[in-house]
């Protein structure tokens, strides 16, 4: 037996902001009442999502042959200077430990920014023969920007709580090239398990990793049609090991410069997370990172009670043995139907009823919740059924995302065209381009919108067959032009 009624999508795509920040409220993922603006504490619950998340993350990175370390939070202020290009970005964004006590300290010390200048003066201590080579480290820790924009949780923060980033060192400039890739691959494997979709864009030269010689962004689109950079992959050339001096022993005796990369994603993917596949009655995960992945109810009447809850119990077990993630919701006076308010809440792939005659019947309901879809299925079958309708949720998760987020990216060939696509749905507009810097940052301010850059790998750009859409000179390629985060 099947009844389907599809949740409320309005108020998630109608008020987004404030469907974000109540959601975080309610479940509660995040507390953004702490006294230190943009900061935030993870809450046990979400805190056991970003967990999920995190583990993604490092189980694909490690695969790939990185590993894992932790550096000090405190950077010299002329080790964070030392690359001129990157200290000119960050200088205005760092926050400065000047003080040990009441001793006015002799070196300054920043709190990280990002951590470039931290490791790669080690790196000039580790690095010395060929055989050092490649070497690909990791770190998830917090950073720290000075944010003088309005602060967003999780999206725009002066604390950013879940920076990874991954820096490698390698012998040509081909080894590096080929760790773009992979950076890429490892990126586009962890948002694909989290069913996020996304494009790839070749930032333009202005808006580049200051220090890089180019990044390759993942972008995406939120709920209220502004586009969320989730993730970055830095080519870094030699420049950082030029200023911080890192070289290896060739085979002839002689030294040269390693070549370098770094990539990084943070918890502005968790924020798409919950806000992409979201609906008005909450989370909606998958269950891959699903903290509870089946919340069983049982539907009391007295009498019946120590039966219905032992039965609920036994189905539990059944599921946690099977592998799966599952609890029973035996709070006492608290109704069935706060029960399902909570757990649809916190995005439970599936809820599982089972009531006195379902007991007698000897079957339970699923309720799987990105359709509100019941299916009723005899007890044995429940984990072999649980499984399959996440299987099918999680397909529908990604079908869902991606459709909605190709509706949102569309082709103009006419400034009006752009702004009026970006004032309707926002997304993102693609169109033909000279190439030309100036002619770039004109367009910008006559959109009021930024350049993403142009599609990267297999992203497929429109093409119009015209000139550039701001200028009218022969087009070198395609951009993307969207309202960003
Ligand atoms: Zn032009």
């Amino acid at each position: 037996m099947k009844m389907a009624k599809p949740p409320e999508r309005k108020q998630w795509e109608g008020n987004y902001s404030e469907w974000f920040h109540r959601v975080l409220q309610e479940v509660p993922v995040y507390d953004v009442r702490y006294p230190v603006k943009g900061t935030g504490i993870w809450m046990p619950f979400g805190f056991k999502i970003r967990k999920g998340v995190t583990q993604i993350i490092r189980d694909e990175l490690e695969k790939t042959g990185h590993e894992e370390v932790l550096f000090p939070l405190l950077i010299p202020d002329y080790m964070l200077g030392k690359e001129g290009e990157h200290i000119k970005n960050f200088e205005d964004e760092v926050y400065w430990v000047t003080h040990g006590g009441k001793t006015p300290l002799d070196v300054k010390l920043a709190l990280r920014p990002t951590s470039e200048t931290a490791i790669y003066p080690m790196f000039q201590l580790w690095i010395n023969a060929y055989s050092d080579l490649p070497m690909k480290i990791f770190q998830i820790a917090n950073v720290f920007r000075y944010e003088t924009k309005a602060t967003r949780p999780m999206i725009r923060v002066r604390e950013v709580s879940t920076f990874k980033e991954a820096h490698t060192a390698h012998a040509t400039r081909e080894e590096a090239e080929a760790q773009v890739n992979q950076g890429i691959e490892v990126y586009s494997a962890v948002f694909n398990q989290l069913k996020l979709p996304y494009v790839k864009s070749r930032r333009p030269e202005w808006d580049k990793f200051p220090g890089a010689e180019y990044t390759i962004a993942f972008d995406t689109v939120l709920p209220d049609g502004k586009v969320l950079q989730i993730g970055t992959v830095h080519e870094l050339g030699q420049g950082f090991a030029k200023a911080f001096d890192i070289k290896y022993m060739k085979a002839d005796g002689n030294y040269e410069h390693v070549w370098q990369t770094c990539y990084g994603i943070s918890e502005r993917a968790i924020a798409a997370l919950i806000s992409i596949h979201g609906d008005d009655n909450g989370l909606v995960l998958p269950s891959v990172v699903a903290p509870i992945q089946a919340a069983v109810v049982p539907i009391v009447f007295k009498g019946k009670e120590e039966e219905v809850t032992k039965k609920c119990h036994e189905l539990r077990d059944m599921l946690t043995t099977a592998g799966m993630r599952a609890v029973v919701d035996d709070r006492k006076e608290v109704t069935p139907g706060s029960k399902y308010f909570t757990w649809e809440m916190r995005g439970a792939p599936v809820r599982i009823d089972l009531g006195p005659r379902d007991l007698e019947e000897g079957t339970a309901v699923i309720v799987r919740r990105d359709n509100l879809e019941k299916t009723t299925v005899r007890i044995e079958s429940v984990v072999g059924e649980v499984k399959r309708i996440m299987a099918e949720l999680d397909r529908n998760l990604k079908k869902r995302s991606s459709d909605w987020m190709s509706a949102r990216i569309n082709g103009a060939t006419s400034i009006d065209e752009v702004k009026s696509i970006l004032n309707k749905q926002g997304g993102i507009v693609e169109a033909t381009w000279c190439g030309d810097r100036g002619c770039g940052e004109d367009l910008e301010a006559k959109v009021d919108a930024r350049i993403l850059g142009t599609p990267y790998g297999d992203d497929e750009g429109f093409s119009s067959g015209s000139g550039c859409i701001n200028c009218g000179v022969a087009a070198e390629s395609t951009i993307r032009i969207a309202r960003s985060y």
